[in-house]
């Protein structure tokens, strides 16, 4: 087990370019399992359950960077609000707000992702431009001092049609160029493009990603999808 995943993980990472950022998604994997890829060398892994991740994180290493990649309830922040290195899926002022508020109760910045709706299916979550337009030209959002935007997110629809996938990742740098262009042309903090899974993630890289979540490709298939 233990050779499996390191060999996994060297695989894998042989396999992209470099620059990109691994997020090693662990959820649903027990600790021991996270630990193994720990020893392996990697140190980013991402959860999407508040609960799950607050459970996990005292039981690992401090050098661990805990990305938060799935749907954030407002009252969950609290949990993950004093340690979290980055949150993907902001979707909603509301939200960030709340982020705002919990990071300056810990007396941090606290980077996070706006995320987008790219995908042709209804279920998932994310902004659409207008909406995130609006959120950043708000006079709430700017007066928060405990978050950045550090760029953007989005899940393609799931499928094997890659030229849709192509289409909604190119949808997202799209929303990426125009975002840095009209509110983020100063701020070099703007830079990062979350996109990429580990059926989709060659074609989000060759779209423009900077930042890809993998689980399924490292830690192997989970029981429970989710
Ligand atoms: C589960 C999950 C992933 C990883 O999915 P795999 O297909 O196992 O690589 C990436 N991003 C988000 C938001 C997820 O919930």
């Amino acid at each position: 087990m233990i050779m499996e995943i390191q060999e996994r993980l060297r695989n894998f990472l042989s396999q992209i370019p470099e620059g990109i950022t691994l997020v090693a998604v662990s959820k649903t994997k027990p600790v021991v399992l996270i630990k193994e890829a720990y020893d392996a060398g990697h140190r980013i892994f991402g959860e999407n359950k508040a609960q799950e991740l607050a459970e996990k994180k005292p039981q690992l290493p401090d050098d661990i960077e805990w990305h938060f990649i799935g749907h954030l309830q407002r009252n969950k922040v609290k949990y993950i609000a004093p340690f979290v290195s980055l949150i993907h899926a902001v979707d909603s002022l509301k939200l960030l707000k709340e982020i705002n508020k919990q990071a300056q109760n810990s007396n941090r910045i606290i980077p996070c992702l706006l995320q987008f709706h790219i995908a042709t299916e209804e279920t998932k979550f994310g902004l659409n431009y207008d909406e995130a337009s609006e959120l950043l030209a708000s006079e709430e959002y700017r007066s928060m001092k405990n978050i950045s935007i550090a760029g953007v997110m989005g899940m393609a629809t799931f499928t094997d049609d890659m030229e849709l996938v192509r289409r909604e990742f190119r949808s997202l740098k799209n929303y990426f160029d125009r975002l840095k262009e009209n509110h983020f042309r100063d701020d070099n903090a703007f830079k990062e493009i979350s996109m990429g899974m580990s059926n989709d993630y060659r074609v989000a890289i060759e779209e423009g990603s900077t930042i890809i979540r993998i689980g399924t490709k490292i830690f192997g298939s989970r029981e429970v999808t989710h």
